[in-house]
């Protein structure tokens, strides 16, 4: 019996009211039964992609098992004549892409009203419980704009979208897949093979910065290296945060961390301290600050030169705070209005003031602006001179009915580094966020850590706790 699409996108609608989230946590039927007449269709496209490098010119690979057939949705004016079937899939190893562990597929082909099947030539009707290497792209459609797309759906249009694994166009692929779906640990694995040489080895292609393979936070990916081997691993960072990466195996590896330039940031060779809890000696953890929008690089490598083998990489935010009740780092008072902080300034280091706005802002749920506002809900900033050896460098002060105010103490401030006064504007903005003194509780890279020290840049506990406070 056909399935109408419609039907199940009002069942999707009457799911997620009832029960809110998991979409997928029930099953249609999905008898495939072979039909008596099958009715191939060519379809000529733009290119011949038997000479393509697929993982080039799609924009996800995976290796994917058909969970369950959804629905067919016939042709209706909109798209091409033919069928067009929809699968969950369940995503076993990521090659190319960010994707969720089950998707969609929207399948060219299927039966058709009168039960004929329906394929474009060269194509298979997708059978449950089978793997396929899947090349494709997600559809730019939805089923609001044509009433037969399923909304995020993975578009099957030709024989290279799906390859059934055992084809002889992905043999040497097939080879290291098996070898890989043993293992429970991974759930990605880069490889990012190039079946096009003929070689009788894969070619691995992220062996530089260019052609470093793209890496997913949360998500163990599987590393097979060679002697003297290097492979890179970049990921791009949406917000403001620390990331570690670190290593799970029990052979001696090393990473090394370059911004989008290319400049080395840092690295690690074996574990010590905080990496402990994620990891075991011989093996790697770094913990970095990675700024908004920003590209970094992983490169991977073996300590000794002539050992090959396999291990896992694994990235994570990590904004660390020690305290054992992230409460502990909040004051009672703070001067945010909305999702604003009001200021009005009148000091004259506008220059630092300006890169602890702008540091603070990065962090995006709270936007410090000059301005508006109203009593009580807003920030006057300027200086002093206390010249008492005691007197403080900065004060910060709430007053129910009259604005904050933010003073800075130019005794202080004048023989200052401008690194040391960013410093002091971030600690006192953090006042301002509804952040308490880190003194005694955090380490010294955080600026809510009292004291005049060189620091333009927010430590993991500072972002740790305005994260939790205001997302
Ligand atoms: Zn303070």
């Amino acid at each position: 019996m056909i399935k109408k699409c419609g039907q199940y996108v009002l069942i999707l609608a009457l799911f997620s009211i009832l029960f809110g989230l998991n979409l997928f946590s029930f099953e249609k039927s999905n008898d495939l039964v072979l039909k008596d007449t099958v009715q191939t269709v060519h379809a000529d496209f733009g290119k011949d992609y038997s000479q393509s490098n697929l993982l080039e010119e799609f924009d996800y690979s995976f290796l994917g098992k058909i969970d369950s057939y959804i629905c067919t949705s016939q042709f209706n004016g909109y798209g091409t004549e033919i069928p067009y079937s929809f699968f969950k899939v369940n995503v076993l190893h990521t090659y190319k892409g960010e994707l969720e562990k089950t998707i969609i597929i929207k399948f060219y082909g299927g039966y058709d009203e009168n039960n004929n099947l329906i394929l474009l030539e060269n194509m298979t009707y997708p059978q449950k419980n089978e793997a396929y290497i899947f090349y494709c792209n997600k559809t730019t459609l939805n089923y609001d704009a044509d009433e037969r797309t399923l909304d995020n759906s993975y578009v099957i249009t030709m024989p290279y979208n799906l390859i059934k694994q055992g084809s002889q166009s992905n043999q040497r692929a097939e080879s290291i897949v098996n070898k890989i779906k043993n293992d429970s640990l991974v759930t990605a694995i880069t490889p990012l093979w190039d079946f096009d040489d003929g070689g009788e080895e894969p070619e691995y292609i992220n062996t530089s910065f260019a052609t470093a393979a793209t890496i997913v936070l949360n998500v163990s990916t599987y590393v097979f290296l060679y002697p003297n081997h290097e492979r890179y691993y970049k990921i791009t960072n949406n917000k403001l945060r620390y990331l570690s990466f670190y290593s799970l195996g029990s052979l001696d590896t090393w990473v090394f961390v370059y911004d989008s330039s290319y400049n080395f940031l840092g690295g690690n060779d074996n574990v010590t301290g905080r990496g402990s809890d994620f990891t075991t000696e011989l093996n790697f953890f770094y913990n970095f600050y990675a700024d908004i929008n920003q590209t970094y690089y992983i490169k991977v490598k073996f300590s000794s030169s002539s050992q090959s083998g396999s291990f896992h990489i694994k990235g994570i935010e990590d904004n660390w705070y020690s305290s054992s009740n992230i409460n502990d780092l909040f004051w009672n008072h703070h001067g945010v209005n909305g999702n604003k902080v009001h200021f009005t300034n009148s000091s004259r280091y506008t220059t630092e003031i300006n890169n602890g706005i702008a540091e603070w802002n990065k962090l995006t749920t709270i936007q410090i602006v000059p301005g508006g506002g109203c009593v009580g809900k807003s920030v006057s900033i300027s200086d002093y001179t206390d010249t008492e050896p005691n007197a403080a460098v900065a004060m910060t002060s709430y007053n129910w009915i009259f604005p904050m105010t933010v003073k800075y103490n130019t005794y202080f401030f004048n023989n200052m580094t401008q690194a040391q006064r960013i410093k002091t504007v971030l600690h006192e903005f953090g006042h301002v966020l509804g952040l308490d003194e880190f003194t005694g509780k955090e380490s010294i890279i955080n600026v809510m850590h009292q004291g005049i020290r060189e620091l333009t840049i927010l430590g993991p506990a500072d972002i740790a706790a305005y994260r939790a406070k205001w997302g």
